[in-house]
């Protein structure tokens, strides 16, 4: 059976949303669908002249766009909210066609937006309001914290998220008066232009937000060089990249990164919820989540119980390419992630681990097909036990104490995420936070930490550098103006006054303050 393209998805369609892209050159990038591996459409690539005329726009764009009152900015994301909950099933269209995901992850990704919108509407106008604080002589003086837009802000996007790391960082730096040159990835870069359409209907000015497509070592440079601030999602060695870059021009950078995360199972843990809990981390996406799980620690006790309902688990999983809910779980997004995905496991294979289910490609489902695959004796000097996957494989591992799987759990360069298992939440709560890891779930995988969207979600170690989400999710885009100002010319010795008895009342001054409590 030939498999039907979303209806919406339209040759017309695709034309009119990549025909955003700037391309001086005329140079275009086959982007396929990835269940067929056909072509959807020629997507143009930006020189670095394309790149600073996009960043020339968006900066005129977002003088102006910075001195709406605040209230008119948010009105935007009140309107682009209800659109793209009204659009949901269009843009989980385009990022099913764009990534090989299954229908549920589409819809799910095409929420995190909409949610993202939802919290800084109620949070930003006491985020950005000016802050009066005391100045160094009560009452004489004052000093006001004044947050501005940092100007543009370059948002760079991976393939795994790609609408909702596209949209929700950018209507973030947004919502704070900044204008966006985004660069997504060019496999997945149909459903950030469809957001950026959704918002320019809700009312964003139209050139505040630009797109600029390409290889990323071709776009990275200019694109570093022209922003005010660079927020990246991405794996952890591009990471080191952009950081290296932004660092040397001086500008600030959020660096979303790469995971190896673990989950830890207890003793006393609810086994038929923390099996279905790994499903989702482990084959959710087909792996490719950042917060997933790729290590699994169990007791001695529960050790076979749950890899037996595990197994069972796994193998009953549909997997397959369908736009509708059937599948629970879809496609890597291309062969070469593929490749990649089965060269970790036939190198856990050569050096002595065991393939307990699955480990194969399904070319019969498509091009990027791979089973769910769970592992047992993986170590650390297979790249499976190492590095991140970033697909449906699991290692399964077996402790003796609770002490044991802490350190093993943090036994990584990553610290992303973590799961941790139990009925006695004070115990996993305890347990959790010896964990070196950004975010820890509680009877969860990942779901309920990225969801909290007033709380920041970030990496440790090598998984990142700041963080999405909460306060600073929305503060990280402004710099800080310190407004002071002197009433009265206080400072220093009064005229006749001589310097010994000014530094005496000064040092009293000080020390009645202290007491006092005046500031
Ligand atoms: P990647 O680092 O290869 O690419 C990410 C983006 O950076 C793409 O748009 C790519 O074109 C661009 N890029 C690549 N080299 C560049 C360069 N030199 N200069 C500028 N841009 C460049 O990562 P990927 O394979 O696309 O995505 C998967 C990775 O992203 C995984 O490691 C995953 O864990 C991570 N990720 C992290 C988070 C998070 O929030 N921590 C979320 C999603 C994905």
């Amino acid at each position: 059976m030939t498999l039907q393209r979303p209806a919406a998805v339209t040759d017309a369609f695709l034309e009119t949303l990549v025909s955003r892209v700037p391309s001086t050159s005329g140079g275009t990038w086959k982007l396929t669908e990835v269940y067929t591996g056909e072509v959807l459409v020629e997507l143009p690539q930006s020189t670095p002249a394309d790149i600073e005329r996009a960043f020339v726009a968006a900066r005129a764009a977002q003088r102006e766009w910075a001195q709406w009152p605040l209230k008119r900015r948010l009105g935007v994301f009140k309107k682009a909210h209800a659109l793209f909950l009204d659009n949901a099933q269009t843009t989980a269209d385009l990022i099913q066609v764009e990534s090989g995901k299954n229908r549920r992850m589409a819809i799910e990704e095409s929420c995190d937006p909409p949610m993202v919108m939802s919290h800084y509407i109620k949070r930003a106008p006491s985020l950005l309001a000016p802050t009066k604080r005391g100045g160094p002589v009560p009452f004489l003086t004052t000093s006001t914290e004044i947050r501005q837009p940092k100007g543009v802000v370059g948002v760079i996007a991976p393939w795994n998220f790609p609408f909702a790391t596209g949209m929700s960082d950018a209507i973030t730096a947004l919502i704070a008066g900044n204008g966006i040159v985004l660069k997504p990835d060019n496999k997945t870069a149909l459903s950030p232009l469809f957001g950026i359409q959704m918002l320019e209907q809700a009312g964003l000015p139209k050139g505040l937000f630009q797109v600029v497509c390409g290889e990323g070592p071709d776009i990275g440079p200019t694109l570093i060089d022209n922003a005010n601030y660079v927020m990246f999602t991405g794996s952890t060695a591009t990471g080191r990249v952009i950081g290296e870059r932004a660092g040397r021009n001086l500008i600030g950078a959020c660096l979303e990164l790469g995971g190896k995360n673990p989950m830890i199972v207890l003793d006393d843990a609810n086994i038929d919820e923390a099996v279905q809990g790994a499903v989702f981390g482990v084959f959710g996406n087909t792996g490719q989540i950042c917060m997933h799980i790729e290590r699994i620690y169990l007791p001695e006790s529960r050790y076979e119980e749950f890899k037996a309902k595990f197994v069972r688990a796994a193998e009953s999983l549909t997997v397959g390419a369908s736009y509708d809910f059937g599948p629970e779980m879809g496609s890597l997004v291309s062969p070469d992630h593929k490749e990649r995905v089965q060269s970790h496991v036939e190198d856990a294979v050569a050096k002595g681990a065991t393939v307990v289910t699955g480990g194969k490609a399904r070319p019969d489902l498509g091009p990027a097909f791979f089973e769910p695959t769970i592992l047992e004796g993986v170590t650390k000097d297979m790249l499976a036990g190492a590095t991140e996957t970033f697909g449906p494989v699991v290692g399964l591992y077996c402790y003796r104490t609770v002490d044991e799987a802490i350190a093993l759990a943090n036994d990584t360069d990553y610290g992303l995420n973590a799961s941790v298992w139990g009925t006695d939440l004070d115990r996993a709560c305890a347990i959790a936070a010896r964990i070196q890891s950004g975010n820890v779930n509680v009877n969860d995988i990942l779901a309920t930490a990225f969801a909290s969207k007033g709380t920041p979600s970030g990496g440790v170690k090598q998984s990142g550098v700041g963080a999405r989400h909460g306060d600073q999710g929305l503060l990280k885009y402004t710099d800080i103006q310190n407004l002071a100002v002197l009433k009265k010319q206080v400072m220093g010795a009064q005229p006749g006054q001589d310097y010994d008895s000014y530094v005496k009342s000064m040092l009293s001054g000080l020390k009645m303050m202290r007491r006092t409590g005046i500031r």
